[in-house]
């Protein structure tokens, strides 16, 4: 238990909140069921819940549902060719919920959370940020963003899978329905009725991932040693790198978002992203090829999927090289 507490604490100060703001979950998928289910209750027929069009199938799906059951009406922010988002105040008009990804883990955009935040705040909504694929690669401050929830899962921070935190301001927690009821959530329980225990924990119902909330733990404390700063630094050169040698390729399309982090998505003419990726694979390059669970962003760009590349401080140039030689060997086959 100490061990545990202790993570949970090491976690809050990597993201700059206070201990009993984090919550643990199985992921970023559970911590956005969770967010939306509890927030539901305090939802009527018409509210207004506002997406963007290239938000992960997480961060959709659970609001389809509630949405159907509660009469609500979800909009969503469009999405260019590029996957920029196209923000325009009017959609912020009346919204209750404002749900965005902090970055794109299809396109690799990085939003402009700054301007979402200020807009959905000036509507006296709530502000959930789904940080999967930010957190770990650029520092992330939830008082400086003032975001009132945010989800991430541990195994997209160098950490193990099965794991992943909600966040969630104090003051909003404290009056937040649980989701899950059973196990440690709970003060007192009779046969008619129960009273919920303090946060954090009224939302962990049952045994926790014990083993798991530690190694995020250990996530944490390696990422600090080598210091986000610095893996913001690293990543930026890595991608812009691999962008330049990317760009020399003939009939390629590389989404080209106006910001980015080191998620590249890119498609050869005429050569199917499932076969990229199989190939790939075959010279030990992983790849992930498809849709990425973000089937309304494929529809809207008109295509069936991308090849995306996923660099992390653990990549170098001669992974980008041997990427480059590969992409071009599979092009003279097709060819
Ligand atoms: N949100 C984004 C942006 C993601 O990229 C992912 C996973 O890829 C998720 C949510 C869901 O995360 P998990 O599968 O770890 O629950």
């Amino acid at each position: 238990s100490e061990m545990y507490e202790k993570a949970r604490d090491k976690i809050a100060r990597f993201i700059n909140s206070e201990t009993e703001e984090i919550i643990f979950t199985h992921g970023a998928t559970e911590s956005l069921n969770l967010i939306a289910n509890s927030l539901s209750e305090e939802l009527k027929e018409n509210d207004i819940v506002l997406l963007s069009e290239m938000e992960h199938h997480a961060n959709l799906v659970p609001w389809q549902i509630i949405a159907k059951k509660k009469k609500l009406n979800l909009k969503f922010i469009p999405v260019d060719n590029e996957g920029n988002l196209i923000i325009d105040e009017e959609l912020f008009k009346n919204v209750k919920i404002v749900s965005v990804a902090h970055v794109s883990n299809a396109l690799g955009t990085l939003n402009d959370i700054k301007n979402i935040e200020e807009l959905t705040h000036k509507s006296n909504a709530l502000f959930i940020l789904d940080a999967a694929q930010s957190i770990g690669h650029i520092e992330i401050d939830v008082k400086e963003i003032n975001c009132d929830f945010m989800a991430f899962s541990g195994h997209k921070m160098l950490g193990p899978t099965g794991i992943g935190i909600l966040y969630g301001k104090k003051e909003l927690l404290e009056n937040l329905e649980p989701f899950i009821y059973g196990g440690d959530m709970i003060k007192e329980v009779s046969l008619h009725d129960s009273e919920w225990n303090d946060i954090p924990w009224k939302f962990e119902a049952g045994t926790p991932n014990i083993s798991g909330a530690i190694g995020l733990g250990k996530a944490v404390d390696y990422l600090n040693k080598i210091g986000i700063n610095n893996i913001m630094k690293y990543e930026e050169e890595l991608t812009n790198y691999l962008i330049g040698k990317l760009s020399k390729i003939e009939n390629i399309k590389i989404y080209n978002p106006k910001e980015r982090t080191g998620i590249v998505s890119f498609n050869l003419k005429n050569i199917h992203s499932h076969d990229v990726a199989e190939l790939l694979g075959k010279e030990e390059i992983c790849v992930r090829a498809g849709h990425h669970c973000c089937m309304p962003l494929m529809k809207k760009l008109k295509i069936n999927g991308t090849v995306r590349v996923s660099l992390s401080l653990y990549n170098d140039q001669k992974d980008i090289n041997k990427l480059i030689e590969s992409l071009n060997e599979i092009k003279d086959k097709f060819d």
